[in-house]
């Protein structure tokens, strides 16, 4: 590992003062450090930021008729979290469908939106790649590529992003908020991850010398009673989703009013298709219009070789995630303690 400045500010001024000169944060550094230790990442500077999680940013609390998740709060304890469990039961079964116990103890909110992709060649320094090394290549496109992109890919890169937390906080309309020694700004979470275009080396568009302080939820009381997360994956735990879908619905009996679908394991972003949602109001939530959401949901996605296999099963996961949310969840079927 390469030497680098370590410091530990005690408030959020300080963080930012770091942040501004160029400090990389470390929150649970349980993506962090395994880059650096593979020298994927160099950082000169890393800056500890868990001590200012006193600061407000561990908590998660109501607000403006949605939820507040503070960046530094932990996974596992999101997860956990009545106020999450009774309103976001989506948000939940996502983040509870990530890596391990362990690991979501210690992972934390804002590290889990900026994990970066688990692309093997990514972290092989030995070999080329674009998001590594700009202008290198991508030796993915005609390589190791199952666990790789088929919507949004460019030229330059098939990545995918990791994340099941980000699948759901998509679906669910989460906005973004983050600070910089300049003032404060929200991103909409549609606009927060991006595709890799021309510019693969960038996965969001945060801006050197921000911080996340927190995500916001608004609302979504109508579909408590209607979602599902579904993760397809090479085993039961501990393994990123080849294939992901938050669903959820709002029904007026058979028919949906709302619907809200996103794809996790397909894209650089988690991938939602806002026309295919709007069709399928006033429908009967059968198998039929979900066929019909899944096919426009997944128009344009090409496989690479080895993942081509993505193409069916993202379709399939389409229909079962939104029939299972049909099934409505355990709260709703009052099967939660
Ligand atoms: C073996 C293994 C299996 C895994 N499986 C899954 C899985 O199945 N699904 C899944 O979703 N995830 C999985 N993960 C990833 C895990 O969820 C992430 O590593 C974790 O969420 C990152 O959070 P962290 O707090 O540890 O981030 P860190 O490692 O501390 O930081 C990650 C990045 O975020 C930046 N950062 C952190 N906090 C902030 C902030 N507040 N503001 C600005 N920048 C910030 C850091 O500078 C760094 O670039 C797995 C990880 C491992 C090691
Ligand atoms: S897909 Fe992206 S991360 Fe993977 S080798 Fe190509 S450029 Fe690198």
């Amino acid at each position: 590992m390469n030497p680098f400045a370590f410091t530990q500010p005690k408030d959020i001024d300080g963080v930012l003062a770091q942040l501004a000169e160029g400090a990389r944060p470390i929150a649970g550094g349980t993506n962090l450090l395994d880059l650096m230790k593979e020298g994927v990442m160099q950082p000169p500077q890393v800056v500890d930021i868990n001590a200012i999680a006193c600061a407000g940013l561990d908590g998660i609390e109501e607000a403006d008729g949605g939820l507040r998740l503070g960046a530094l709060a932990r996974n596992a304890d999101t997860a956990y979290h009545p106020l999450v469990r009774d309103r976001y039961p989506l948000l939940s079964s996502a983040i509870l469908a990530g890596a391990s116990p362990q690991l979501r103890n210690m992972a934390t909110n804002g590290g889990n939106l900026l994990q970066r992709t688990r692309c093997v060649y990514f972290y092989d320094v030995g070999v080329p790649c674009n998001k590594r090394e700009p202008g290198t290549g991508c030796p993915a496109k005609h390589g190791i590529n199952r666990q790789l992109a088929i919507l949004g890919t460019s030229e330059q890169c098939i990545a995918t992003h990791p994340s099941d937390m980000c699948v759901a906080l998509r679906a669910l309309d989460a906005v973004v908020h983050v600070r910089s020694s300049s003032g404060e700004r929200e991103i909409p979470f549609g606009e927060f991850h991006r595709l890799p275009g021309e510019r693969p080396e960038l996965d969001t568009t945060l801006q050197p010398g921000e911080l996340i302080t927190h995500i916001a939820l608004p609302d979504a009381a109508r579909f408590v009673a209607h979602s599902a997360y579904i993760k397809v994956r090479e085993r039961l735990s501990y393994a990123f989703a080849l294939v992901s879908v938050a669903a959820a619905l709002d029904l007026d009996g058979g028919t949906i009013r709302a619907a809200r679908i996103a794809l996790g394991g397909v894209a650089h972003k988690p991938w939602r298709v806002e026309e295919a949602e709007r069709e399928l109001e006033g429908k009967q939530a059968d198998e039929a219009a979900f066929a019909l959401a899944a096919e426009r949901i997944l128009q344009g996605a090409r496989g690479w070789g080895q993942n081509d296999f993505k193409l069916p099963l993202a379709k399939n996961a389409i229909v079962q995630a939104l029939q299972t949310a049909v099934r409505g969840t355990a709260y709703a079927r009052g099967e939660r303690e």
